[in-house]
């Protein structure tokens, strides 16, 4: 086995740079992951420009939190605890939980102080987490990555491809949000604003839960998206730019409103709030939203409380959220892999957050970063 490690690090706000680290030493209580693929989300392109900056977070910063590889080296007590063994393929949530407080005890870990960084100065979690920290290798756009006794892993079939299995994590995100969250389920009318990563994986989940009728709406660039939505399940599609949302709704619903609004949307300001709580059916209507803003001028509050809307936050994921996610994508009754737009190297980690935050000209849905590929091209596989 090798003894050092090459992994694409973040230096400074917005920059990267290749750096080589020591092969951690792994003892009785953690393993060490060989990364397979890191996919990169929305979240990958707002911290790279603007980083945290806690304790934890502050220095060389090994991003990367949707992981899936392979257990290379295990302790005993790592292997006890998790029922695994070295070579099994996993998917590594990016939370480390403490295991002991009053959200941990409920499997609700996602809100542990432990791996807040927002409310906790030196909460760790996979990506986030700079490589000053014990075990250095916290992200995975690395050749391999640490993983301490309370990393939460999912056993990953091998009929899954790797770029099926780095859409884990976006997957269980729209499963926790359209289903276990909001609640999505049979014969209900859904609408989804947003037809990227986020939007189609919780179509998928709105799809598989029973919802009858499944509206996502985009603007014009959306086009090749919009063809996608429809083969995973939509029923319309709606370009705001070309046409009236509000009327085209209420049209496609009978003038009743669809039950549930799930805002996938990114910088898209106040607008699809607004068109969400006007959309939603007379009375009892969901929102999920995903509170991109600070703040929010002019809120109709008096409005939401008369159709007696229920909001919900879109915050992370659960244990059960990643298993059917794993689920759905091993019975292959949708094809998801046709999101895995784009895979570059490790090395390429700064053009590929480029690319999903449509600073290029492609039109990347999902990315995969493979540590395999280093030194190649990379860039759409379909
Ligand atoms: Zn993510
Ligand atoms: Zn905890």
């Amino acid at each position: 086995m090798t003894q050092k490690v090459l992994a694409a690090v973040r230096t400074a706000p917005g920059t990267t740079e290749m750096r080589e680290f020591d092969r951690p030493e792994i003892d009785e209580d953690s393993a060490l992951l060989q990364v397979e693929v890191a996919g990169i989300c929305g979240t990958d392109v707002k911290l790279y420009s603007n980083p945290p900056t806690s304790p934890a977070t502050r220095g060389p910063v090994i991003m990367g939190h949707e992981n899936v590889g392979v257990i290379a080296e295990a302790g005993a007590k790592f292997k006890a605890r998790h029922g695994l063994r070295e070579g099994d393929r996993v998917f590594v949530e990016h939370y480390v939980g403490c295991f002991n407080c009053e959200w941990c005890r409920i499997g609700e870990y996602r809100h542990c102080e432990a791996t807040d960084w927002r409310t906790n100065p030196h909460a760790r979690r996979f990506g986030y987490t700079s490589a000053d920290n014990p075990g250095t290798l916290w992200g995975g756009f690395s050749q391999y990555m640490y993983l301490p006794w309370n990393a939460v892993l999912h056993k990953i079939p091998d009929t899954i491809t790797a770029e099926q299995a780095g859409l884990v994590m976006p997957l269980s995100n729209g499963i926790e949000w359209a289903l276990l969250t909001a609640g999505v389920g049979y014969n209900d009318t859904v609408l989804i604003q947003g037809p990227g990563q986020q939007g189609l994986s919780q179509l998928v989940a709105a799809k598989q839960a029973g919802a009858s009728k499944i509206i996502v709406s985009g603007t014009t660039r959306d086009k090749r998206r919009f063809d996608l939505a429809k083969e995973l399940g939509a029923d319309e599609v709606i370009d705001v730019l070309q046409e009236d949302p509000r009327e085209k709704v209420m049209d496609l619903t009978d003038g009743r409103g669809v039950d549930f609004v799930l805002d996938c949307t990114s910088r898209a300001g106040t607008a699809p709030v607004l068109l969400g709580i006007d959309v939603l059916k007379r009375r009892e209507g969901t929102l999920l939203i995903q509170g991109e803003l600070a703040a929010f001028p002019d809120f109709p509050v008096k409005q939401v409380t008369e159709k007696a809307i229920t909001i919900k936050s879109a915050r992370g994921h659960s244990f059960n959220a990643c298993e059917l996610a794993v689920a759905q994508l091993a019975s292959g009754r949708f094809p998801l892999e046709k999101l895995a737009t784009h895979r570059y190297g490790i090395d390429q980690v700064d053009h590929a957050i480029r690319v999903l935050a449509g600073e290029t000209e492609e039109d990347a849905i999902h990315i995969s970063l493979m540590p395999e590929l280093v030194g190649q091209a990379g860039g759409a596989v379909r």
